[in-house]
């Protein structure tokens, strides 16, 4: 198995160094594991000028799964766009056709009082928010900030879907419902956008094919209301590019941190890239004091979805509970009663838990 790994930036190098540990002890016990490292983010920026050097593209090409970090950082910001971190992560999933991306959203039953909504409410979560990737209004074209014959500037994106890209999306969600509760809910906008009166036309479409699934369908602005209202309605949503950025965060705080959310991105053959829902943080980068289970359970996807090794995914997926249920808490997930432990310290007692 060759994992490409790419720590990028903030607590990028923090977070992926605990699931290198995990991998380590992995390999250790006999799974044949290579890894190599790449930078990407502002971190390519700085080795070569170009947050997706051309070696970290071919790298993660010729990988089996690409193991990320995060990007991004402030001191970035006033970069031209196409130089800016978060552009060689957009770059990365297209040029990896990663149209797929899972953001499982679970909530551990003792991390239910992390959460800043009632337990009540959370208690039980345990849902799958399929987001499509490459497409949507992060890629059309035209885009741009133009200045008009006034003088007057305008920004210009473009928000385009056609139907083999919404079919190939809506697939993934279909069969992971199969898996599941076989509920899937699309998420749309179809009132006023007719890019997502197509994404609901091709919906209902394929839901011919999957009989024993029941589809619903949602317009953005509710699915955000009923996600803190009674997220445990869903099993699988499905939603394009931008709703599935925001809805996806949102859920994230659900189970109680962002720390805590890993997510898949892959391709038709499986092929994949695993990294946390969450961003670089560079309020906290450098600290030590990180949650590194969101990157830990991305590591224990990719034995899932890319190694087709669910006895490998269990076992870590059963560290991280022991170690949830042990009481260790990195600040984020902390309550009264429990153990604060480091970034680092969170890592070791996962690989003590393996
Ligand atoms: P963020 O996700 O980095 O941080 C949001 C908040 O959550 C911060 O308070 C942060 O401290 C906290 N947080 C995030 N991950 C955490 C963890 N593992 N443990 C504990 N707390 C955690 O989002 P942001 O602040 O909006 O963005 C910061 C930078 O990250 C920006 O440059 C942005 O573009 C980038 N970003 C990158 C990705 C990615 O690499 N996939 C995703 C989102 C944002």
């Amino acid at each position: 198995m060759k994992i490409a790994v790419l720590p990028g930036d903030g607590i990028g190098p923090e977070i992926v160094a605990q699931a290198v540990k995990v991998l380590d002890r992995l390999q250790a016990d006999g799974l044949k594991i290579e890894m190599e490292y790449a930078p990407i983010g502002g971190a390519g920026y700085e080795a070569a000028g170009d947050p997706l050097p051309e070696a970290t593209l071919k790298l993660s090409q010729a990988a089996d799964a690409v193991l990320l970090g995060a990007v991004g950082d402030w001191k970035y910001d006033s970069l031209p766009r196409d130089q800016r971190p978060e552009r060689g992560l957009l770059r990365i999933r297209k040029a990896l056709n990663l149209f797929a991306n899972l953001r499982p959203a679970l909530l551990y039953p003792e991390l239910a009082s992390a959460s800043t909504l009632k337990p009540e409410v959370v208690a039980g979560l345990d849902l799958m928010i399929v987001r499509e990737l490459t497409g949507d209004i992060y890629f059309g074209q035209p885009r741009g900030i133009a200045t008009l014959e006034n003088g007057e500037r305008e920004g210009i994106n473009t928000m385009r879907y056609n139907e083999s890209e919404i079919r190939r999306i809506g697939r993934v969600a279909f069969d992971i419902a199969m898996k599941r509760n076989k509920k899937v809910c699309s998420i749309d906008k179809a009132n006023v956008l007719e890019t997502t009166e197509l994404w609901r036309q091709v919906m209902v479409e394929l839901a011919k094919d999957y009989p024993e699934v029941e589809l619903s369908h949602m317009y953005v602005d509710n699915a955000a209301m009923q996600l803190v209202r009674a997220p445990r309605q869903f099993d699988v949503m499905v939603t394009e590019n931008m709703f599935g950025d925001i809805l996806s965060d949102c859920a994230a705080m659900l189970t109680g941190s962002i720390g805590m959310l890993p997510s898949a991105s892959l391709d038709a053959n499986n092929k994949g890239m695993y990294e946390p829902s969450h961003g670089s943080a560079p309020d906290i980068a450098g600290k030590d004091v990180a949650n590194p289970l969101a990157t830990i359970l991305s590591v224990a996807m990719m034995f899932k979805y890319s190694f087709n090794d669910a006895a490998t995914f269990n076992r870590i997926d059963h560290a991280v509970k022991k170690v949830i249920a042990a009481g260790y808490r990195t600040a984020d997930i902390w309550t009264e009663g429990t153990s604060k432990v480091s970034c680092s310290g969170m890592g070791d007692a996962v690989v003590a838990a393996l």
